[in-house]
């Protein structure tokens, strides 16, 4: 089969049952469904562009986050659909996803792909963009211990922001480690999948969530 973008819903699906908590959500194809559905699921909601040609959606104008209304909703559904036609007239648009919005918190990068050398590969690292830019990123070659996870955690640059740095609070790293196998276990088990990340996933002072996800399948 050829290579293919799961949708950030498909791809939060397989990662929940390997232990990463997403966001609730629901999946809208029309303005009115839109409003209805961010009611359902309690103001503030996120809104997302979901087409498989769209890999980065903010690039797109395909993300509103902070909706806070029925009629806001409704707004933000044709404004992302609008968007993201402008931004590429060909990508199939097979809906918008609407997302319980996460509180703010430590963004983390998790991801996995597939080196011709050395098989499936796990990194983590800091996310949000312009820490991207650092390249604090840490990798493995599955299999991994909960050991070598746990090494993994602290050997980025940025790990006193999960430790507690300056009287800040600690981060929830036992959850991390917890979601860290969790992705591993995920990404051992699904040999159609070849690569994924979660960009970004927030780490709190207790738990964690992931406000997206990108799984490629061959
Ligand atoms: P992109 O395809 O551009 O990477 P994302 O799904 O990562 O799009 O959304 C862009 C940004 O919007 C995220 O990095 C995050 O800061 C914010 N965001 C997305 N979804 C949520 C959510 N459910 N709750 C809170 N913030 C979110
Ligand atoms: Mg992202």
């Amino acid at each position: 089969m050829a290579k293919r973008m799961l949708s950030e819903a498909e791809g939060y699906d397989l990662l929940r049952e390997y232990g990463v908590p997403t966001p609730g959500f629901e999946i809208v194809t029309s303005a009115d469904a839109a409003a209805k559905a961010a009611s359902a699921i309690g103001f503030p909601v996120v809104m997302k562009i979901i087409s498989p040609q769209i890999v980065h959606k903010s690039d797109a104008g395909g993300v509103v986050v902070g909706i806070s209304g029925a009629a806001e909703a409704k707004k933000a559904f044709t404004q992302i659909v609008e968007s993201a036609k402008e931004y590429d007239a060909e990508a199939e648009i097979k809906g918008v996803i609407i997302e319980e919005m996460a509180k703010p918190g430590l963004e983390l990068i998790l991801g996995g792909k597939t080196d011709p050398a050395f098989g499936k590969v796990i990194t983590f690292g800091m996310g949000g963009t312009l820490v991207e830019l650092m390249k604090d990123v840490t990798l493995r070659i599955l299999p991994v211990s909960e050991e070598e996870i746990r090494t993994m955690v602290r050997e980025i640059n940025a790990y006193p922001l999960i430790s507690g740095y300056r009287g800040m609070k600690p981060k929830d790293e036992e959850t991390l480690v917890e979601i860290i196998a969790g992705v591993a276990k995920f990404f051992d088990e699904n040999p159609q999948v070849t690569e994924f990340d979660i960009n970004p996933m927030r780490l709190y002072e207790s738990g964690a969530c992931a406000v997206d996800a990108r799984v490629i399948v061959d």
